[in-house]
């Protein structure tokens, strides 16, 4: 091969290896500056897919969460509308409260007073080891439990709201919900197996005798967990004449006056009057403590 032919043949050898050297540097450009994508350019492996739009009870729910209370529906995710109610609440009976149970309203307060007296009258171990672990739960505070725990990012707005009810959906707002303990069972409270302690089955038992009412049996209406530590206030007792023989629990029972709230399971409480934005905490409301445990 002559010199003249030489050159030409390694010319030809080298032209693609500096062709793709200049293709190599001229790549990070694009990397350091990304221009705007075209609209048919193919998704990158590490671009974020495109979050999904809220829909139904989810929107509401995280319109809520976001503090907007206007034009709420009459139940979200199987729970029904309450209003906050601070006013008339009283201060529970004294050695009930047992962590977030402070106050309550005025007429189940005498209604839970007369199911203490029967029950250290029929069974003092009972009554001994019966409390309130959270009875009154404002809106503000209702939000705390639903929004502000960690396991809402777990569940989404629907999962969670089977464990906690929404704020502004919760029957603990009106003042008359109680979550009863069990102080000799302290690690059930809140939990399944209350159902199994002695202040549990005492209760499924009783409760109804001074107007208690379980809200979320097994099964329930609303397609929530089942809480067999939840009870709301009905009212509705009138304790019978007692017997010739004496009868311990209808002596210590006084006459109950109905409770003007409507049940939960039926209609939704009359909430028009109050306006759901009045989530002003009560005096003494505790802050949530334990947004992991589930407390509708
Ligand atoms: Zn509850």
């Amino acid at each position: 091969m002559r010199r003249g032919q030489k050159a030409v043949f390694f010319a030809a050898l080298m032209l693609p290896v500096l062709v793709a050297g200049c293709q190599r540097r001229a790549a990070p450009v694009e990397d350091v500056a990304p221009a705007a994508p075209a609209a048919h350019a193919a998704p990158s492996h590490a671009a974020a897919p495109p979050p999904t739009p809220l829909s139904g009870d989810a929107a509401i729910a995280a319109k809520i969460c976001a503090g907007n209370m206007t034009d709420l529906p009459a139940s979200l995710f199987g729970h029904q509308k309450f209003a906050d109610g601070p006013a008339g609440l009283v201060a529970a009976p004294a050695g009930f409260n047992m962590s977030h149970c402070p106050a309550m309203q005025g007429d189940m307060a005498s209604g839970l007073a007369a199911m203490l007296r029967a029950a250290r009258a029929e069974s003092p171990a009972i009554a001994d080891a019966i409390g309130g672990v959270s009875c009154y739960r404002g809106i503000a505070y209702q939000r705390g439990l639903y929004c502000q725990s960690p396991n809402l990012q777990l569940r989404g707005y629907a999962g969670q709201a089977y464990w906690v009810a929404p704020p502004g959906y919760s029957e603990h707002a009106t003042g008359r919900a109680i979550d009863f303990g069990d102080r000799s069972r302290t690690d059930c409270n809140v939990s399944p197996c209350f159902a199994a302690t002695a202040v549990g089955r005492w209760l499924s038992a009783n409760a109804a005798r001074f107007g208690f009412r379980l809200s979320f049996p097994k099964d329930n209406a609303a397609g929530v967990a089942h809480e067999p530590w939840h009870y709301y206030y009905v009212g509705g007792y009138v304790a019978p004449p007692p017997t010739s023989g004496g009868d311990a629990a209808n002596a210590n029972a006084a006459p109950i006056t109905p409770a003007p709230s409507t049940p939960a399971t039926s209609t939704p409480a009359p909430d028009a009057s109050a306006p759901d934005t009045a989530d002003s905490p009560p005096p003494a409301e505790p802050p949530p403590s334990d947004a992991t445990a589930p407390q509708i």
